[in-house]
């Protein structure tokens, strides 16, 4: 047996949510990382609300552990573009402290070992007004910090990674003194050498093409699916399944080594997040 572990998925209770972890599984997953995101049932977070919402992200890590035998982490934190609705609604001074505060929220969780990083954090990854740029930054800058204190690692969704933009990442994280290797930016292309990412650690988006060309490079990279378990948008942005299918597929076709695999699913998740897998 393998360990085979998608660093990035999203459950939804209206969505397929326990049947989508199975499907991960008889494919072959052994673990699998819960990222929280903003769910419909709560419109937009209201002030003190992050509770309700993260809430909701470990209740359906707690369905899908008792429906099967996979391993479930959890990533909490105050997804980026929730700043937007909340500056409109509170004003932006009271829209980043209650940001802030959630930051602070999930890393109680993390204290407490419901979670294992916080995220998915960082900043829109569309246009926004330099205010809220400004403002998005801050507050990541301060949730590095926090990560810092807890010490956990940070699941960074951003705006696409060219070389300035890991640049400007790792530069924000030595600002906080957060190790370079505890910020995992989610949604990574094949950028997996220290000189493309500055030390980053990237989860990789597990296309064919994006993971034939990380493995060449090394093993130095996460497999995510960025599953957003969607019922209008099923199979985005990847089926649940891609990983454990993809990690075989190439194995078969001799890309990729067993050995080489338990670096990417097991030694890395062990190195990262500092916590150790059983097998
Ligand atoms: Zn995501």
């Amino acid at each position: 047996m393998i360990p085979i572990m998608d660093n990035h998925m999203h459950l939804q209770l209206k969505g397929q949510n326990i049947m989508a972890a199975e499907r991960f599984r008889k494919a072959g997953g052994t673990h699998l990382v819960i990222s929280h995101m903003p769910y419909d049932e709560f419109p937009i977070v209201a002030e003190g609300n992050f509770k309700r919402t993260f809430e909701r992200t470990l209740q359906i890590a707690g369905m899908v552990r008792n429906a099967t035998d996979l391993k479930v982490f959890v990533t909490l934190g105050p997804y980026p573009v929730e700043l937007i609705g909340l500056a409109e609604k509170y004003g932006m001074e009271r829209a980043v402290d209650i940001m802030k505060k959630g930051m602070e929220l999930a890393a109680d969780y993390v204290k407490e070992g419901e979670a294992i990083a916080i995220g998915e954090i960082g900043r829109p990854h569309f246009p926004v007004s330099r205010e809220i740029w400004e403002a998005s930054n801050d507050i990541l800058l301060y949730a590095m910090e926090v990560a810092r204190d807890v010490p956990c690692p940070v699941v960074l969704h951003t705006e696409s990674a060219t070389p300035e933009v890991w640049k400007d990442l790792a530069a924000m994280a030595d600002r906080a003194r957060l190790p370079r290797d505890k910020v995992i930016k989610h949604y990574s292309p094949p950028a997996i050498l220290p000189e493309e990412n500055q030390g980053l650690f990237p989860s990789v988006l597990s296309s064919r093409r994006n993971i034939r060309e990380a493995i060449s490079k090394g093993t130095r990279f996460f497999m995510e699916t960025d599953y957003i378990d969607e019922p209008s948008r099923p199979n985005v942005v990847l089926p649940p399944d891609t990983v454990p299918k993809r990690t075989m597929g190439l194995i078969m076709n001799r890309e990729m080594t067993e050995e080489q695999a338990w670096t990417i699913h097991k030694e890395n998740f062990e190195a990262v997040y500092g916590i150790e897998l059983e097998f």
